[in-house]
């Protein structure tokens, strides 16, 4: 089998990925709904795997793997790898998990970090009402993740929150020394939190980047004993294009609150200084940053190896992400918690992808589907209308 075309289309914001081969089987890869812009990323690669066998993926991925690299650089090589993940399971008439060692579990476990509802505020009290509301939603998370700190409106809406000032461009740079008001700050909104949610559903922080490494200890130390999931992303995280496995060393090793990063890594060689160094305790790659599904399920293994958990990120994945990320957890090491739930957006993503199962979510898990390959693709005739100008060539 040979590959015949690579193809870009942005859907509703994300970035979809088509490979074509010769023998009819096509396979489907998405990025973060948040980049559209990777489009020419993505078809940067096509001449680089044209006329390759899809289902020696590995022998593919060395062609263009290299020519990745941390968020957002890294989402184009990693579509393309579902996709030829899609392929390949396609032609051997299985689903992806079982070419990645086969099923671990028969259900998977989200946590909700992608479903939300309206903040009335950034008070204590909004951030109560707020996770009292979530905690009710049909899909019964387990585990809800909240923004916080450096990843929430604190540093714009709360004053005197930090000792920095917005560069105010594109997601996410604030960082700083935080004001003992804006450290109490942010510690009663997690309290309040906490209050709202009891030992029912359990309550994950995404705080930055942008902490320093005394705040982060403090703030660490502060919620100790709230049983908090994990506290993602303090020190380095979204857009970092570098790790500081050192820092998060120190910080992992002052408290008893669970550290977690990753969501921003390309690759496996980037996770070797905070397995080796033992400086976190969670890691959450995304499949739709890492390079890809064989990426994050080897990533998961050499975790385990260490004893440090997996909660992959997902937020922005989409739905045939979400495919990818059910296919990689079903075959994970039982390091797994649970990935970030991500979900269809705008509303009509759900109308067409077919392969879905309706519910998809219950009491907090996924059943894991068995048709072949990444088990979901796109309905050509309800895609098509949602297709932009410059993409009605998609199906073709
Ligand atoms: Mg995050």
């Amino acid at each position: 089998m040979r590959i015949t075309d690579l193809k870009c289309a942005v859907l509703g914001g994300s970035p979809v990925v088509r490979i074509t081969t010769d023998a009819g089987i096509e396979g489907y890869g998405q990025a973060e709904h948040f980049k559209s812009y990777l489009k020419p990323h993505v078809l940067f690669y096509r001449d680089f795997i044209l006329g390759q066998d899809p289902t020696d993926v590995e022998r593919v991925m060395l062609r263009i793997r290299r020519l990745g690299s941390f968020k957002p650089w890294g989402s184009a090589v990693s579509a393309i790898e579902m996709a030829l993940w899609d392929i390949a399971g396609q032609a051997a008439g299985v689903p992806v998990y079982k070419l990645l060692g086969g099923k671990v579990r028969d259900k998977v476990l989200v946590y909700n970090g992608a479903r939300r509802s309206p903040m009335a505020g950034q008070e204590p009290e909004h951030y109560a009402e707020n996770m009292a509301r979530m905690a009710e939603f049909s899909e019964g998370f387990a585990i809800i993740k909240q923004g916080i700190g450096f990843h929430s409106p604190m540093p714009d809406l709360v004053e005197d929150f930090y000792y920095g000032e917005s560069l105010d461009v594109y997601h996410q740079t604030e960082r700083g020394l935080l004001t003992e008001k804006g450290l109490k700050h942010v510690v009663a909104c997690v309290e309040a939190m906490k209050d709202a949610l009891g030992d029912r559903v359990g309550l994950a922080l995404d705080c930055g980047p942008g902490w320093t490494v005394p705040d982060a200890i403090r703030l660490a130390k502060a919620v100790e004993g709230l049983h908090i999931m994990w506290l993602e992303d303090t020190i380095t995280g979204d857009y970092t294009p570098y790790v500081l496995a050192e820092l998060y060393r120190e910080l992992t090793r002052s408290t008893s609150t669970p550290i977690h990063t990753g969501e921003q890594i390309y690759l496996r060689q980037h996770f070797k200084p905070l397995f080796e160094m033992q400086a976190v305790n969670i890691i959450g790659p995304d499949p739709a940053d890492i390079g890809g599904i064989a990426e994050l399920k080897w990533v998961a293994e050499y975790a385990d190896l260490h004893g440090i958990l997996m909660a992959p990120h997902g937020t922005g994945d989409g739905l045939i992400g979400l495919a990818a990320l059910v296919q990689a957890a079903a075959a994970m090491p039982r390091n797994y918690i649970a990935f970030e739930y991500p979900v269809g957006r705008p509303d009509w993503w759900y109308d067409i992808v077919d392969g879905l199962p309706n519910p998809i979510v219950e009491n907090s898990y996924i059943t894991v589907w068995d048709r072949p390959g990444l088990g979901v693709s796109l309905n050509k005739t309800a895609a098509s209308k949602y297709l932009e100008a410059d993409d009605k060539d998609f199906f073709n």
